[in-house]
């Protein structure tokens, strides 16, 4: 099987990376801008933390629990 790649960082999934498995695959429906295309986010660990810290920014609320 062919080891995934984080999309922010371009850096080949590790052990810990793949365990963690913090990969979102959604397809994308009417309302959006981007209706028909697929959203599609494979992150490694370190990458998921920066990204989630800064996604917590801009929400109103806590996205952790
Ligand atoms: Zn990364």
């Amino acid at each position: 099987m062919k080891r995934k790649r984080c999309t922010i960082c371009g850096k080949k999934f590790e052990l810990h990376d793949m365990f963690a498995a913090l990969c979102f695959e959604k397809q994308i429906g009417y309302g959006s801008v981007h209706d028909g295309e697929t959203f599609n986010l494979n992150l490694c660990c370190d990458c998921f933390d920066k990204f989630a810290d800064i996604l917590n920014l801009i929400c109103k609320k806590n996205i952790f629990e």
